[in-house]
Formats: structure tokens, sequence, C-alpha cells
């Protein structure tokens, strides 16, 4: 490809909002271009990368035995009503009236239209399993659309569905496209992490996340130095924390006591006053859970010193979402902020527990009455108490695999796999006859990954002050020829050589044959797009030689004209 035949207009301005170098990048180098919150339209440049990456996912998809098909982009709502997410999902999913009113959505995800593709077309479990597949546009009206094509409204994401007779047979599959997933990632040439997450909205359980390392990732990851474990924050769990009861090592006799903590409403306070550890004393987070048809004020005890998960809680609690109460709502409902604890709760208040204080002794925590807590409780005292694991876990707690302190690292969320389970297949009435004439829903799996997020995902992981910096299977052109003055003749006819040599040896080559730019310029563009390596020919010419310039290290090595396509040949297999 000639640079002077192409559109890329790179460019100095940065958009105001772009705040994580991708985002930068991606539009002053001329690949992206905004057109409305959360929307881009790809400019040449960024139309290869989007397709090479989705080539490389097809090739692995198609490797595994999936099938790839095409789902309308507008789905009936009626859909969605059928399976309960129209109202679930929240204002992620747009809908819209067509000119006779009929109501539709842009597809956000697709489980329901691949059930409806399913059903009554596969009827024997001789016909499975089958998985479909396709790469297409999702929207969804993301309540922050930021960070450019990182999270998006409207985006490009791989969507496979697998359908099976058994939940052996689903696990074998959920294998399949986990090791499916890790040669797409190594291919790219990534560094990401396997692990264990929760499974939003979507549902079901069982899922795992793929996590493309980066400090600006959105995502907290908890990993494990010393194994291999690795969570999502919202899912990962710890060992089991032990503290020794209050009463063990101060004498004090282990009985439930009313004691007077005058003004102490914060955890701190009452820890400092009472000279009990943070653990040791119950904390109550109120929230106001979301319902689909209803709000409620909800109560999660956790110890003293650690963190609620939102979405443990939200779980935990079944809600839509989870807000924050103000004073008035929560005693409105009847709580004390400030001395709230689970013994003597106001009536009908739902709550839950952290699972790390079931059967806890000693603890102190709120007596429900001003200035009042109890000290030495013991939490088999309550009855009828649901236990969750409700916290975050935090650096230096113990991992529960091999007693390794567990870190926090950062990752951009690339891919996603569930074990779905009969959710959709049951709620849209989707069934097969079984080996024994019986009839069953399909056990289903669904599998995503973020093909244009991952656009964005390889400039996070690999970029410098300059510019973008693309891997192998991601670049655009692997080579840029710059001609440094290409007015002279010589310089253009050397340039248009190598670029033929290494057309001819399959090398995706660019030429930067534009006559108005200057060297400088052009190099600036070179470093800006992030072309694995540039040939620049220049003034040695007259001697025979270029220069190989390596856009990772900025390393520049002459090498004699005539062995130059050889050698970028020898760099890039
Ligand atoms: P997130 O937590 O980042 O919103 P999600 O859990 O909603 O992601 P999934 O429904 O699992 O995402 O979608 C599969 C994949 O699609 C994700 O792993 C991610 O790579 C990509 N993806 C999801 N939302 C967006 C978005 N708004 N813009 C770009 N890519 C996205
Ligand atoms: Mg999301």
């Amino acid at each position: 490809m000639k640079f002077s035949q192409m559109f890329i207009p790179t460019t100095k301005e940065t958009p105001n909002d772009a705040t994580l170098p991708s985002h930068q990048f991606l539009v002053r180098a001329g690949f992206i271009n905004q057109t409305g919150a959360g929307i881009y339209d790809y400019m040449p440049l960024g139309k290869i990368v989007l397709d090479k990456i989705r080539a490389v996912v097809k090739e692995e998809m198609d490797k595994s035995g999936a099938n790839e098909v095409q789902f309308g982009f507008v789905t009936p709502l009626s859909f969605w009503d059928e399976s309960g997410r129209s109202s679930t999902m929240g204002n992620e999913l747009l809908k819209f009236k067509d000119r006779k009113g009929g109501d539709y959505v842009l597809s956000p995800t697709n489980e329901e239209a691949v059930v409806n593709m399913v059903k009554n077309r596969i009827t024997s479990y001789k016909d499975l399993p089958i998985n479909l597949y396709q790469i297409y546009t999702k929207f969804r009206d993301e309540a922050r659309p930021r960070f450019g094509l990182m999270r998006g409204r409207e985006f490009l994401m791989k969507d496979a569905y697998s359908f099976h007779d058994s939940k052996e047979d689903l696990v074998r599959e959920f294998n399949l496209m986990e090791e499916t997933y890790k040669n797409v990632y190594t291919r790219l040439g990534l560094d990401f992490r396997v692990v264990a997450a929760d499974s939003g909205a979507i549902g079901g359980s069982g899922s795992k996340e793929f996590m493309v390392l980066a400090n600006s990732g959105e995502d907290t990851i908890v990993v494990c130095p010393d194994c291999e474990y690795g969570a999502n924050i919202e899912a990962a769990t710890r060992k089991k924390r032990h503290f020794d009861a209050w009463f063990e090592n101060t004498n004090a006799p282990a009985k439930c006591e009313k004691v007077l903590t005058e003004g102490m409403k914060t955890i701190e306070d009452v820890s400092n006053f009472l000279s009990v550890a943070k653990a040791q004393n119950i904390k109550a987070v109120m929230k106001k859970a979301i319902y689909e048809e209803e709000t409620k004020i909800v109560v999660f005890f956790i110890r003293g010193d650690d963190e609620l998960e939102e979405t443990k809680a939200c779980n935990a609690v079944d809600a839509l979402e989870l807000v924050d109460a103000t004073e008035e709502e929560l005693i409105e409902a009847g709580l004390n902020p400030g001395y709230c604890g689970p013994f003597g709760l106001a009536e009908g208040i739902p709550f839950v527990m952290d699972q790390e204080l079931e059967g806890e002794v000693g603890l102190a925590c709120g007596a429900n009455e001003d200035n009042y807590h109890f000290i030495n409780t013991d939490l088999s005292d309550l009855e009828d108490v649901k236990y969750f694991d409700l916290v975050s876990v935090q650096e230096g707690d113990i991992c529960s695999c091999c007693g390794g302190k567990l870190e926090y690292t950062k990752g951009i969320e690339a891919g996603h796999i569930f074990q779905l389970g009969t959710k959709y297949s049951e709620a849209m009435d989707a069934k097969f006859l079984d080996a024994n004439g019986k009839s069953q829903p399909f056990v289903m799996g669904c599998y995503g990954i973020g093909v244009s997020r991952l656009v964005a995902a390889v400039i996070e992981q690999n970029h410098d002050e300059k510019g973008c910096i693309w891997t192998k299977e991601t670049a655009p052109f692997l080579v840029d020829i710059i001609v440094s003055n290409a007015k002279k003749d010589d310089e253009l006819e050397a340039g248009m050589k190598v670029y033929d040599e290494l057309k001819a040896l399959g090398i995706e080559t660019i030429i930067d044959d534009r006559k108005k730019e200057r060297f400088g310029f052009k190099m600036g563009d070179f470093e800006l797009i992030g072309f694995p390596y540039a040939i620049v020919i220049g003034k040695k010419l007259k001697e025979g030689m270029v220069e190989i310039v390596d856009r990772k290290t900025l390393e520049k090595t002459e090498i004699s004209i005539n062995e130059v396509s050889k050698k970028i040949y020898e760099l890039i297999k």
C-alpha cells in the first residue's frame, strides 16, 4: 500500500475527554473517528486492525468446531419479554418502535436470538452438541461510555452460544473455549490472565474472564504470586481469617453485655473506646436495594475492617442494583445509623451476614439503640441468618489455594465465558428429547470476546509516549518504508524495489511515498501509528545503505539495501 493513496489523517490534537493512551493515540494516529458518545467510525488503518483481530478470533473459533452465523442486529422485544430480560437489563437495553408501533431492541447480546434459532430445529440429543457464534455489532446504552473503544455503546463482539444434553458436556465445551480464548490472546501477543468471575446480568453460574493486564484497566483483579489463582475482585475469595475472641485475651466473661458508647458512631471510635480490634466489630452497611418493582432498605453485616463488595452484596440480596440511602431513609425504615447491629434489628428489615462471621463469638456490634453497643456477642444466638461472601478481598489476605499473600493488579476484560445452564432454554421453552425419549431443556454455555475493545487493549499494553506499538498479529502493516525525500527518483525507486521484495515475501508493507511531507513528519507518523518496523531510505542510499528502525526500542540498524528484505523477513518470522 502507498501512503500517498491511503486516508490516514494523523493529527497532533488530542480529544478533551481522552485520558487513556489507547484513546488518544487511536484518534491521533487516524485509526478511529468519534461521531457520538461511545460511537466510533473505523478509518482505513482502524478497519485493518479490527479485521485482523476478527480474523484471529474467527480462525480459532472455527478450529474449535463452532459454526459462524449472524443474528439480526435488531431483535423483537418479545424475545426479551420471554426471557424476562426486557425489564432486568435496565437502560443498557435500547428499545425502540418501528412505524407500525412494533417494539424492537438493538442487540446488546444474543442469548434470546440463538435460542429462537435453535428451538424446534434441534429436537434430539443426537444433534447435540452445537456451538454457534457470530462476530457482529452490539449496542449497549452504557451509563458512562468512555475511554474510546474500551467502553463504547456500539462495539464489535464475538459472541458464541453452545447447546448440550448434559452439564458434563457443557463443562467440556467450556474448557475447550477457555483453550480457544487462550490461543486468541496469545496469538495477538497479549499478556493476559484467566480469572474467576461474577456472572452478572447474563446469569448462570461458573464463569471466567480473560484479563489483559494493564494499569489503566477498569477491573481490579486479585492474583496470587505463588500459584495460579486469579479472580476478579467481584468474585475473589480468600482463606477464612481467624481472630481470638476478645474475652480469651482479657479474661472478661464470655457473656453478651450492653455497654454505653456515647457518641461513638464509627468502627474506629468504637474499637478504640472498647479496645477491640476493628475486625472484632460488626460493621453494618445499609443500602437501598433496587428491584424490578420496589426498593428496599437492606443491611449487610461484615467485619469492621472489611469493605462491602457491591457485586457480591447485590447478588446476595438478588437486587438489580444497590444505591446509597440517606440518613432520613434509614431512620424512616426503623434503623439506627451508627448503632445498627444484628441483635434486635427492626422487624422486617432484610439483612445478610458475611460468611466469615458464621459461628463467631466475642464480637462487638451496635445495639440498635442510641449510644449503646453490645460486646461479647454470640452469633449462633441469631436464628435464620443467611450467610454470604460479601466482602472485598484485600491485598495481603491469604490465598485459599496455597497460602500465598494475595495481590491486586489491574486488567481489561477482553473476554468472558459462562456456563449458563438452562436459564434461557427453560424461560423460552426450548427442549430436546434425550436418549430416554424425555423432553429436556438445553444446557447452554455462552462465550464473549470484546473484539473492538481488544484494539484498544493492545495499545494500552503496548505504547510509549510517542504512540502505538502494534504487535505482529495486530499491526495494520508490519513494515513502513520511509522514503526520506520522495521527490528524488533514486530514493523512490529504491523504496519501491524493497517494497516489491517484501510483498513477494508475503510481508504486509506500506511505503511512505508522500512527496509533500518531510522526513521528520514521516518519522513522526511512523512512531505515532506504531508499525513494528520502518526501513528508512535516505542519504546513505548512495553507499547502498538503508536503516531499519525497531518501533518498540526505536533502535536503528544500518544495513545494505540488498539484504534489508531478508533481514526483515528474519525479524518477523
Ligand atoms: P463490562 O463489565 O466491561 O461492562 P460485561 O461483563 O458487560 O463487560 P460481557 O457481557 O461479558 O461484558 O461481554 C463480553 C465482552 O464484550 C466483554 O468481555 C468485553 O470485552 C466486551 N464488552 C462489553 N461491554 C463493552 C463495551 N461497552 N464496549 C466495548 N466492549 C465491551
Ligand atoms: Mg457491561
